[in-house]
């Protein structure tokens, strides 16, 4: 044995025993229950590299849109990156295969093999669905990765999506997104009453309760509406998106917001095509996944604070709710998820996690991160 030989032996032993030194907690940790489950006869390399395995994944979004059409793009390439070529990502942005919001039928039905999008979209399909992306006043990005992962989200939303032959994946995450721009100031609730707002989401429904007027506009009417008084103020994501739809020039107050503190968009696969993808394959994709969805997010926390200040420099008004627009909030919140947990014992389910799991975790963050944001 060679020097080289006996330091990789050496290596490979002390591995092993400090694995067999791992805990139960360790174990969990690692949360292998959630990776792909090897089957019985994919006991060694499977991958057959003279043949090429093509997906064809559509997004909701326009071609190299920031952040999440290029997050899914720089995603495709990592996939074919490291299955060596032999798996191919073709990506169909926005409307060049099937309509934006035609993309979870489409893969669902095996005309498309995945989509990149949000799960509020489907809310249409079951009201549960929107629950995933997150909830008013809920977690941030950090606590639904957590729970996602650890806390029986992600069982609860293949259980749910399985039931439409898909299998979801987290594929990104907005980070906490802004309350909105407004033509005039907010100075209470008072103000709220009728306003205009394009807001969509369980966030519209919330407003509703609250006395907004929730309007649903396609993404290139909305600047023209604001302009023209035909809507009041539109939430659309946070400073990296929103500088470019220059809303800043015909609604000068920007809001800080509260109605989409982590919003979640998937990567969504057609389940039955998924069972037939080989292991390593199948492994690969959860690789470059979890890659996208943490890369996602951070590049909106980096595009965030660089717009930031160039909205700063534009002498934006900044501002938060009064605090009875808050209150109001809260207590319309409460109404919305009893009344969509009463109709639907789904939404009920999916619920009943997260208020279990946010209901600590808010115990956590108001200890550490909340105090800590308001000392640093
Ligand atoms: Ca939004």
């Amino acid at each position: 044995m060679n020097r080289r030989d006996f330091l990789t032996a050496t290596t490979v032993a002390s591995a092993g025993l400090a694995l067999q030194g791992c805990n139960e907690s360790n174990r969990q940790a690692i949360d292998y229950s959630k990776h792909p489950q090897k089957s019985e006869n994919a006991k060694h390399v499977n991958i057959n590299r003279n043949k090429k395995t093509t997906i064809k994944l559509a997004t909701s979004w326009p071609a190299h849109f920031p952040i999440m059409g290029t997050g899914v793009e720089k995603f495709a390439q990592r996939v074919v990156d490291i299955s060596g070529g032999t798996l191919e990502i073709k990506l169909y942005p926005k409307n060049t295969l099937v309509p934006a919001l035609a993309v979870f039928d489409a893969c669902s039905s095996g005309q498309i093999d995945a989509f990149h999008s949000g799960p509020y979209y489907w809310k249409g399909k079951n009201s549960a669905f929107s629950l995933y992306s997150g909830i008013p006043f809920g977690f941030t990005a950090e606590e639904i990765n957590s729970w996602m992962l650890f806390g029986g989200g992600l069982e609860l939303w293949r259980e749910q999506y399985g039931k439409y032959n898909l299998h979801p994946f987290m594929g990104g995450n907005t980070n906490i997104q802004m309350g909105g721009w407004f033509r005039k100031p907010i100075n209470s609730l008072e103000d709220m009453q009728g306003l205009k707002m394009r807001i969509p989401g369980l966030g519209g429904e919330v407003f509703s309760k609250m006395g907004v007027n929730p309007i649903l506009l396609p993404a290139g009417e909305i600047y023209t509406s604001l302009e023209r008084g035909v809507i009041d103020a539109t939430e659309w994501v946070g400073p990296a998106l929103d500088i470019q739809m220059r809303f800043y020039k015909v609604a000068p107050y920007y809001y800080s917001g509260w109605h989409e503190p982590g919003s979640i968009l998937e990567l969504t696969f057609n389940k039955e095509m998924w069972s037939k993808l080989a292991f390593e394959h199948q492994s690969m994709i959860e690789v470059a996944a979890n890659e996208l969805n943490s890369n996602m997010t951070y590049e909106f926390h980096s595009k965030n604070i660089h717009a930031l200040q160039e909205l700063q420099d534009l002498k934006i008004e900044l501002l938060q709710y009064p605090q009875d627009v808050v209150n109001a909030g809260k207590t319309a919140l409460t109404k919305v998820l009893a009344e969509l947990s009463e109709t639907n014992k789904d939404f009920a389910t999916v619920n009943e996690s997260i208020q279990k799991y946010l209901k600590l975790s808010k115990q956590w963050s108001d200890v550490s991160l909340g105090y800590f944001l308001n000392e640093r």
